[in-house]
């Protein structure tokens, strides 16, 4: 019998690193570099959060691993030979970039597998009854990744490598992911555009990253018809569109479809100060998101729930949306106050903006519905 949730990081994963950059460009030009290297995508949220989770007691409430990386074999379920040999190339000398924005240096590739591998882990253990449900310190990121190229600060599928090792092991039937990233899941989503046993969902900013994807029209292809669901939201949405996005769309298409397993992809950048991000969640927005997911899991599969982290930049706000995150996976609540959590709810648009953007919300609902 399960008891606990499970916590899978391990301290390689923060020492990948992306290089010098300026945002999401790299320095030069008119671009002065920044102190300490400036690239988002830095350690410094996802070891923020381990740290709060430690001070504040919760570590020592959850089941802590780390975990073996992904083996190769789990890499060619949902990667190209081409792709994992030329990553493989290039880590083994002094990294490089696999696609647009999808920079590493030398074992690169290593940290990538492992950080797979704690998804693959995370997947495995609730599965077996291990763990109730699970929250993997995945890093680098992985929703942005393709079959065949790395993008976004992702390189390797870690989500889809975790379900396609669990389907192979597991015999694991039909799963749903949620992607709650600000930037659109469009790895995930190209992998299993066609396959009718995972559902993908997700919400994000419209036009954000990638800004050629997420569109509400992308509804899967072939035996995936109807099981890709994107809710592009406006810039500036906060606690109440996305929770009426969760309520009114997320919620209605994980009842129907009935997955074996939900999988979130949890970026933590729609909170408020993102740098990569116009929207204005809080801590408060993910617990309640996570609760919600928690409550339909329990409806549809038995509670079997993984979390993985995904992006999420300010390295301010990140270690409290993760905490809240991971307080309410294990119904542990720690003596921690979001000190941001009153200004960010402040500071959320007024009732007139809130219509709006549930207005667009229902549209979506609606167009959905209009569609196969
Ligand atoms: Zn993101």
């Amino acid at each position: 019998m399960a008891e606990s949730t499970g916590f899978y990081h391990d301290e390689r994963c923060l020492w990948h690193s992306t290089g010098e950059a300026v945002l999401f460009l790299p320095v030069g030009g008119w671009l002065q570099p920044l102190a300490g290297g400036g690239h988002p995508e830095s350690p410094e949220s996802k070891r923020r959060l381990k740290s709060l989770l430690d001070v504040s007691g919760l570590t020592g409430k959850l089941a802590v691993s780390t975990a073996d990386p992904a083996l190769l074999e789990d890499l060619l379920r949902v990667h190209t030979a081409r792709y994992v040999d030329r990553f493989r190339e290039l880590s083994a000398g002094r990294g490089g970039e696999i696609g647009p924005e999808a920079l590493f240096s030398h074992g690169g590739f290593e940290i990538a597998a492992l950080s797979a591998g704690l998804a693959k882990r995370a997947v495995a253990d609730v599965l077996d009854g291990t763990r109730t449900n699970a929250y993997a310190l995945s890093r680098p990121p992985g929703h942005h990744c393709l079959s065949d190229s790395g993008m976004g600060f992702c390189l390797l599928a870690n989500i889809p490598v975790a379900i396609e090792a669990a389907k192979a092991s597991h015999g694991l039937g039909k799963v749903a992911v949620i992607d709650w990233d600000v930037h659109h899941g469009n790895g995930t989503q190209d992998i299993y555009y066609e396959r009718d046993d995972v559902l993908t969902i997700s919400l994000h900013q419209e036009n954000c990253f990638p800004t050629d994807t997420g569109a509400v029209t992308e509804r899967g292809a072939g035996p995936g018809l109807g099981l890709n669901v994107n809710v592009p939201l406006p810039p500036g949405s906060g606690h109440d569109t996305y929770l009426h996005a969760m309520r009114t769309i997320v919620i209605p298409a994980l009842q129907t479809f009935g997955p074996d397993l939900i999988v979130v992809a949890s970026g933590l950048d729609a909170n408020a100060v993102d740098p990569l991000a116009r929207q204005l969640l809080h801590a408060g927005s993910f617990r309640e998101m996570t609760r919600l997911v928690m409550e339909v899991a329990d409806e549809v599969c038995g509670g079997r729930l993984v979390v993985v982290h995904e992006g999420g930049y300010a390295e301010s706000a990140v270690p409290f949306c993760g905490l809240a995150i991971i307080e309410t996976l294990s119904g542990e609540r720690t003596e921690v106050v979001d000190p941001f959590e009153e200004t960010f709810i402040a500071q959320q648009p007024t009732a007139r903006v809130v219509d709006y953007q549930i207005a667009i919300v229902d549209d979506i609902a609606a167009t959905l519905k209009g569609q196969p």
